[in-house]
């Protein structure tokens, strides 16, 4: 496959962006490097790269796109925005008709605020944990993200009865004083930091089912035994819903059906972004009325922004989430993303690779491994020469993945059998062709 253009654009890009690239993630650096590819046009399932080839996207954005590129109902609610103005700077009716459509969907957000990102989200309801707790240290999990403010760029230090270390540079060592991170998926390293740091921990933040070292169900019990350890301890719960809302069906993992013990699993604080939006900018926080209200103009808890509600995007995430109320859109993801997991698996075994899947309705991740997938540590424990290598041979049969093993691949409603079955060809001689290197 030809992509000398792709490749004279990073050299362009290179010398006028940091990296050739927006965002870290778009880089082939944890595939070895070189050109990403540079896509001009999407529609639907497919990509069309600056070389005019064609590419069966599972990125999907890294998960906005859940109704496929270009959808028309979104199409037309953004252009019906832009022709109405694009930014006010005052209240919308919109904002209270998107506001409506997530309190619906998510019952324990009696109260909302939209946003522009994940990482405003997640920032915002830390924020808001410490001034509701009048506390200042957060648990987070292992390996799980939580966007790139300071306090969650912290990782582990040497055991749950540690303090964090920086993760990036510029995070200073105080900050990392603020967070502990302990293992998902095991109640004992939370109630160990608990024990220790207990009356100074404002929140527990989790992915509910994680979206960031693969697709990882919570074990059963744990999502209970988190919210009882944090309540019993006065923390809050934050679950970060950015990818997991209306993700698997329409609604949140706190409702949804693969979990039992819905009351048993409600968090205080949710943070929402990506399908939210349709594809456009947004974030959203919301929870208890008596928590959101430590918010501005309510609260003493600042947070504010020019863009945030702006019509376009609020337009797209209503017109999103109608796509997403359509009758059995969730089951024919599923469906599609069964028929594709159990070809690969089948093709892997064929060929001797060993492959785990970790499938959740329409998403799912692949491991180069023979071990399950349930916590960070094993999710790095897997061959990452050999994803760089499927990788590559995917994409140069046309198919489009995250360039990390760490990200999932994602259904939409405007992926086919056909895809699936062209999928499923790609893979089988990437499986070949990877035997015998
Ligand atoms: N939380 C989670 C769980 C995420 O996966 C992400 C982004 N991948 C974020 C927060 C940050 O969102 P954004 O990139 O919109 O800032």
């Amino acid at each position: 496959m030809n992509r000398t253009t792709s490749e004279q654009l990073y050299q362009e890009a290179l010398q006028h962006i940091v990296g050739g690239v927006n965002s870290p993630s778009r880089s082939f650096k944890a595939v070895g490097g070189g050109a990403p590819v540079f896509m001009k046009r999407a529609g639907g399932s497919r990509f069309w790269d600056e070389d005019g080839n064609e590419y069966i996207d599972y990125l999907a954005a890294y998960g906005p796109i859940i109704t496929g590129h270009a959808h028309p109902h979104i199409t037309a609610a953004i252009t019906e925005a832009a022709q109405n103005g694009i930014l006010y700077g005052t209240p919308t009716q919109l904002e209270i008709k998107l506001a409506k459509m997530l309190k619906e969907a998510i019952p324990s957000m009696d109260k909302v605020r939209f946003v522009n990102s994940g990482t405003e989200a997640v920032m915002t309801t830390i924020r808001v944990a410490r001034a509701y707790t009048k506390r200042s240290k957060i648990v987070k999990f292992a390996g799980c993200y939580h966007g790139h403010s300071d306090l969650v760029l912290v990782a582990a230090g040497s055991g749950p009865s540690t303090l964090g270390i920086p993760d990036s540079a510029g995070v200073p060592g105080s900050i990392a004083q603020e967070v502990i991170t302990v293992p998902f998926n095991d109640l004992s390293g939370l109630r160990e930091a608990l024990e220790k740091w207990g009356g100074d921990v404002a929140a527990v933040m989790v992915e509910p089912i994680v979206g960031n070292f693969g697709m990882v169900m919570p074990e059963p019990g744990f999502l209970e035994g988190l919210c009882k350890l944090a309540h019993d301890n006065g923390s809050l719960v934050i679950y970060d819903e950015v990818i997991t809302a209306f993700r698997f069906h329409y609604g949140s993992t706190q409702t949804y059906a693969g979990l039992d013990n819905h009351e048993d699993i409600t968090p205080d604080l949710t943070a929402l972004g990506k399908i939210i939006g349709g594809g456009l900018p947004i974030g959203a926080y919301g929870g208890r009325k008596h928590v959101m209200e430590q918010v501005a103009p309510l609260g003493p808890a600042y947070q504010a922004g020019t863009m945030a509600g702006n019509p376009a995007s609020i337009s797209a995430g209503i017109a999103c989430l109608e796509v997403l109320q359509g009758q059995g859109v969730y089951e024919e993801m599923e469906r599609l993303a069964i028929r594709l997991t159990e070809g690969l698996q089948e093709s892997a075994d064929r060929h001797g690779i060993p492959l785990t899947i970790n499938r959740i309705r329409g998403a799912f991740s692949t491991h180069f491994c023979a071990h399950p997938i349930t916590n960070y540590e094993e999710a790095q424990d897997t061959d990452g020469e050999m994803f760089a290598s499927f990788f590559r041979h995917m994409l140069n049969r046309g198919i489009n993945l995250a360039p990390s093993k760490y990200e999932a691949w994602f259904l939409t409603t405007a992926h086919t059998d056909a895809d699936i079955d062209a999928t499923l060809e790609a893979a089988e001689a990437s499986f070949q062709a990877m035997a015998a290197e």
